[in-house]
């Protein structure tokens, strides 16, 4: 459906101008009802590979499960695994629609940034054995960024993950943190696939993958960047992709920095 815009008086400026505010406001609701109306289709189709595949494993179980324990217990792996990607989609589209404004919900919060970046890269390292991870921290002392401490985790591990599930021939990942006067920059590079020039905008759109198939075998919804891309910008971030096909990636995102805290200080005096 559209929203009808109202037709501009002729004389009196005033009046137009308000004509004009107001048609603005209606172009915006437009933008929103279309963006939605897209969202559902998006979702729709997401959801119907799922529910397919189930319903297909259901058939089988229903003709020949009794008989095969073999179609048993494939059918019933297979199902659950489509159930436990259904799961992380429902998850992942409610972080989505939580992502934007959430500076809101949080306006205190505040993060040590180089702390939880140290923590991510140790984190990483743990549960990717077969990688090699390497750090390159340049900040002397704890720098503060205004964001929930969870978001700002989130991002980063969102990075990182992508980092691992697109770079397997050459398995390194190097987190390189820094900063400026003004900005503090945590990078993640790969040295994997990489991403082509006609794709490299795409990549924060939601549900875009650049090889489904590929995508979904690693557990990938196309949502991860988006979800990034929502906090970043929420919290007055900045983020931004760099890449050559076949030679890797490199993820950079970037926060004003609040303070650096002196020797004594701590993070809580600044939330309260
Ligand atoms: P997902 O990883 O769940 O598919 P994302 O939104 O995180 O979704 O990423 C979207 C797409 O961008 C991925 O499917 C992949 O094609 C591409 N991409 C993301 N990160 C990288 C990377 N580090 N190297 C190469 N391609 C990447």
């Amino acid at each position: 459906q559209s929203v009808e815009r109202i037709a501009a008086p002729q004389r009196n400026d005033e009046l137009a101008d308000l004509t004009n505010l107001f048609n603005d406001m209606l172009d915006r609701m437009q933008r929103y009802i279309e963006q939605q109306e897209e969202f559902v289709e998006d979702v729709s189709h997401e959801l119907r590979t799922p529910v397919a595949i189930i319903e297909g494993h259901m058939q089988m179980l229903n003709r020949w499960g009794k008989d095969d324990p073999e179609i048993l217990s494939e059918s019933i792996s297979a199902s659950l695994q489509e159930i436990t990607r259904m799961k992380s989609l429902v998850q992942e589209m409610l972080d989505l629609s939580r992502a934007e404004q959430v500076d809101i919900h949080y306006p205190n919060a505040m993060t040590d940034a180089k702390e939880v970046a140290n923590q991510v890269f140790g984190n990483f390292k743990l549960i990717h054995p077969e990688f090699t991870f390497t750090l390159d921290d340049d900040l002397k002392a704890p720098t503060v960024i205004k964001i929930y401490r969870d978001h700002f985790e989130q991002i980063l591990i969102i990075l990182m993950d992508n980092a691992v599930k697109y770079s397997q021939k050459r398995q390194e990942v190097h987190l390189s943190i820094s900063r400026d006067e003004r900005n503090v920059e945590i990078a993640v590079q790969d040295f994997g696939e990489g991403i082509a020039p006609e794709n490299i905008d795409r990549v924060f759109n939601r549900f875009y993958r650049v090889d489904k198939a590929r995508s979904r075998d690693k557990g990938g919804n196309g949502l991860g960047l988006s979800i990034a891309q929502h906090l970043v910008e929420s919290y007055h971030g900045g983020i931004r992709v760099e890449s050559v096909l076949g030679s890797g990636a490199i993820f950079r995102v970037s926060f004003p920095i609040v303070k650096t805290l002196e020797p004594g200080e701590s993070l809580l005096d600044l939330e309260n």
